[in-house]
């Protein structure tokens, strides 16, 4: 059994009532920095550097501290620390590093409430969010180190003509850069690193800059689940930091989640260096659609628009951009959608009632209100929530707005952002057409109670994460493997059974007998 006696992030191990209490202490457990968080390398801080940049809590606005912005120097010493960190690690049994991870994955379930606490304030993320991200954590540190048992337990043998004894193995690679993103704070970062350290390679990983507190707490737990020091180094930073770190000779692989710019600037800066070609596993973002026919059940479609396009404010790669409502039925639908979307709550994430949080940070604020302003141009806005009074943070309202075109939306609004286009009984292949002419293939819905419409869609539509009927957020690790295609993305699917192999080397043996 994967998860033993625990719960997946699908379980409800924790209910409504435990996490409530939680809450209540939720802000009043916050302790910021006692001094500007600094990398770590080698298990110890590095304070080094001197250019700091502050940590801003997306709530309040305020200042909760800073962090020591790592210098290509601080880059490169940790990655002398993952190198040499690999010497052993890498040639330790799978079955050893499994434990570590799984010792890991309890510890993060015992800092649970912190990690509430961390996520409501570095984040803005709400309890609900909070608790996915600790379960999610914890499932990804489980199943990699159950993959890792699996498919890196010894050479697997090769029966053939050859007279020969013929094997196959995986081997890691060397020292992996983990790239990752604020939305997930602390459920990608763990993954990136776990996944990479499974694999038996050793790390160092550079959070977003607006979330690297989450991060460092989460590197100095592993001391406590007896990680050797060297195998996971945190550097901190923004672009420059992430292109030392890229740009580095001796780096062996690649780990990014984040935009699609930004997965095409590491893939040059790797294709012009010298020396070995280095892979990069990328996840990025989408444009992503839910199609609804008149078939469809409507308060289920209502709430699963809702909770795909705003819940986490809309900030997920997976989130719902474009809803494509059958003519027929589009006025009650939207009707019931805008009912649903008015009962959820924005406000305060540290409030147990709050249902929806601000967005990252100032600039995702003003990139979102420009994006709103020219969809009033092109569309018509249908529906605005309210942003919640007395707080000074970065808060989006919610905007549902009607587009007449199928293909309007032509780039990804990462926030609380509606679009509905409606469309005619015999347009059904059209709408597929210009959901794959985006370019994206991340995730995709279709609500329709009509026998095989499920199997019509699927093979049509180039997504890698397809829903019926349901929400289209949220993949559970090991049952839903996550991650796209196309501009989407290099094809990983983070919690998926191949998700190790990316991180290692093939080698093939054969012994003449
Ligand atoms: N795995 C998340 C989900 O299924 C999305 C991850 C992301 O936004 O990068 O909702």
């Amino acid at each position: 059994n994967l998860y033993s006696d625990r719960q997946n992030s699908a379980g409800m191990e924790f209910g409504h009532k435990p996490v409530l209490d939680h809450v209540a202490k939720v802000t009043a457990d916050f302790t910021p920095p006692s001094q500007p968080i600094a990398a770590i390398i080698n298990g110890r801080q590095e304070r080094g550097d001197d250019k700091t940049a502050p940590l801003v809590n997306p709530t309040t606005g305020e200042e909760f501290g800073s962090m020591l912005i790592s210098s290509p120097e601080t880059v490169d010493k940790a990655v002398k620390a993952a190198r040499a960190a690999f010497q052993t690690w890498g040639r330790t049994e799978a079955e050893d590093r499994a434990l570590y991870l799984n010792r890991y994955a309890d510890i993060l379930e015992q800092n649970m409430d912190r990690f509430f606490s961390l996520c409501a304030v570095e984040a803005g993320k709400t309890i609900d969010d909070a608790v996915a991200e600790v379960r999610e954590a914890a499932d990804f540190c489980r199943y990699y180190a159950l993959q890792a048992e699996k498919q890196m337990g010894g050479r697997i043998e090769l029966e053939g003509p050859t007279g020969q004894r013929d094997g196959w193995q995986l081997e890691p690679r060397g020292i992996f850069a983990c790239i990752s993103p604020w939305n997930f704070p602390l459920a990608i970062f763990v993954g990136q690193v776990t996944a990479a350290l499974a694999a038996g390679n050793t790390v160092v990983a550079k959070p977003a800059e607006q979330t690297p507190y989450i991060a460092h707490v989460a590197v100095e737990l592993m001391k406590q689940a007896g990680f050797p020091d060297g195998v996971c180094n945190l550097v901190l930073g923004e672009g420059e930091t992430g292109k030392a770190l890229v740009e580095h000779e001796d780096i062996n692989g690649v780990c990014f989640t984040g935009s699609t710019a930004t997965a095409r600037a590491i893939n040059r800066a790797l294709a012009a260096k010298d020396g070995p070609i280095i892979p990069l596993i990328a996840e990025t973002g989408g444009i992503n659609a839910l199609v609804v026919d008149s078939t469809a059940l409507p308060e289920q479609v209502a709430d699963d628009v809702v909770t795909s396009a705003f819940q986490s404010s809309g900030q997920r790669c997976s989130a719902l951009r474009i809803l494509y409502l059958q003519d027929d039925v589009a006025d009650g639908m939207l009707e019931m959608i805008i009912g649903a979307a008015e009962a959820r709550r924005f406000g305060d994430p540290a409030d147990p009632k709050t249902d929806i949080g601000p967005v990252i940070d100032q600039e995702a604020l003003d990139n979102l209100q420009a994006h709103a302003e020219k969809m009033e141009k092109q569309g018509r806005l249908v529906w605005k929530g309210k942003t919640p009074a007395g707080l000074n943070g970065t808060f989006m309202a919610p905007h549902i707005f009607e587009l007449d075109a199928l293909d309007g939306l032509k780039t990804e609004a990462f926030g609380p952002i509606l679009h509905v286009v409606r469309w005619k009984n015999d347009q059904l292949d059209k709408v597929l057409d210009a959901v794959n002419a985006t370019g994206y293939g991340l995730t995709f819905g279709i609500h329709s109670r009509i026998d095989g419409i499920a199997d019509y869609v699927l093979p049509r539509v180039k997504a890698g994460n397809i829903y019926v009927n349901r929400n289209i957020i949220g993949a559970i690790v090991g049952v839903q493997p996550f991650g796209g295609a196309g501009l989407s993305g290099t094809g990983p699917k983070a919690g998926g059974p191949n998700y190790l192999q990316r991180f290692c080397e093939e080698k093939a043996v054969s012994v003449n007998t």
